[in-house]
């Protein structure tokens, strides 16, 4: 007989995969007090200005600057290792190869640890005179800060599309920027914890924030046209950008109830194939039409499988939610805090 309270079973060792995690950690103290983060691709020409300026800015010793070579070919490595040898406070990032700017940024928030993050672009556009000012809004009670190019340096046909864009987002997630698209933001480092950046998703990062429940602001900030090297995007960027807001929406809305997606709309196909079922039996009765005379049947039967498999495809969904939730033992909520006094 089996005796779950034996010795045999006392030995074991509980695996390590599969102890469930804790349902809340407090973060790890961060060791110095700002991350900046830079991602830059073949920006040799811009790497020493900008360390220059940065360097001025943030003089302290509490502050450390990451660079992430994003794959260049032009020698930024060797550029940053020259600035490196200089500066205890620099840390380098490189990448094998051009893996984009999303994944560059990506890297450099996980290897951050300050407990402020600031994102900033590796070509001098913006200004690192604005650091201190979003560090004063931080402190002043928010987690993020968000900077707002109002008066954005770069030619119309991007400027344009990039305007309609922020309206979409802004009408679609409900929180409203005017420039999501501004690298330079600051961030408190909890807010950027289970962060994961796909796509051109780095610019949602102030509406991922703020769903979770982050206190997120804008603030003014300088911009300077791109003096040294090219620019890596162009306009087919504004329709990934609004393509992947329709995939951080649908996650926010139904990452942990996808059947309420699919299955309200395989319910809805179902009732339409019963609307167009009756109408069909209507008309056959009423000796208005004969079945074969209309293509209703037909309807009626597309209808029908296309609920079925909205339903099915809901319940295939709701396994791959519980697999990614519990496999990794996320939590489907975001605590700020716990209060105990034992
Ligand atoms: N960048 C990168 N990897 C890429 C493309 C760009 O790390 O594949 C960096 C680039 O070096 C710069 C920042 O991302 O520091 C913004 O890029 P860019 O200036 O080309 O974008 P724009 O300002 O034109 O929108
Ligand atoms: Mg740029």
């Amino acid at each position: 007989m089996l005796d779950e309270e034996g010795p045999m079973s006392t030995e074991l060792e509980p695996s390590p995969g599969t102890a469930a995690a804790p349902a809340w950690r407090p973060e790890p103290p961060a060791a110095c007090a700002v991350s900046i983060v830079c991602p830059v691709y073949n920006e040799a020409l811009n790497i020493a200005e900008l360390y220059q300026r940065l360097a001025r800015v943030l003089p302290g010793d509490d502050v450390e600057f990451i660079f992430v070579d994003d794959g260049s070919t032009d020698g930024t490595y060797e550029g940053l290792r020259a600035i490196a040898a200089t500066d205890p406070r620099m840390r380098i990032i490189r990448f094998r190869r051009n893996f984009g700017q999303t994944a560059a940024l990506s890297a450099g928030i996980d290897h951050a640890r300050g407990a402020i993050i600031v994102p900033i672009d590796g070509d001098l556009q913006n200004d690192p005179n604005d650091i201190p000012r979003l560090l004063a809004r931080l402190e002043e009670g928010y987690d993020v800060v968000s900077g707002w190019r109002r008066d954005r340096k770069d030619p119309l046909h991007r400027r344009l599309p990039s305007i309609v864009a922020n309206r979409i987002i802004s009408l679609i997630s409900g929180v409203h920027l005017h420039d999501y698209g501004c690298s330079l933001k600051a961030y408190r480092r909890e807010v950027l914890a289970d962060v994961r950046l796909y796509g051109e998703m780095h610019r949602f990062v102030p509406i991922y924030a703020s769903w979770q429940g982050a206190r997120v602001t804008e603030m003014v900030v300088d911009h300077h046209p791109r003096t040294r090297g090219k620019s890596n995007y162009g306009i087919e960027r504004t329709l990934k950008v609004i393509l992947d807001m329709l995939v951080v929406k649908f996650l926010a809305s139904y990452a942990t109830k996808p059947i309420y997606v699919f299955g309200g709309f395989g319910i809805l196909s179902l009732l339409a194939a019963v609307a167009v079922f009756c109408a069909m039996v209507y008309l056959k009765l009423a000796h208005i039409r004969d079945f074969v005379a209309t293509p209703l049947p037909l309807v009626v039967v597309m209808l029908v499988l296309v609920g079925c498999l909205s339903v099915l495809l809901g319940l295939v969904a709701e396994l791959t939610v519980r697999t990614y939730y519990e496999s990794q033992g996320k939590r489907t909520y975001s605590i700020r805090e716990v209060v105990e006094q034992r």
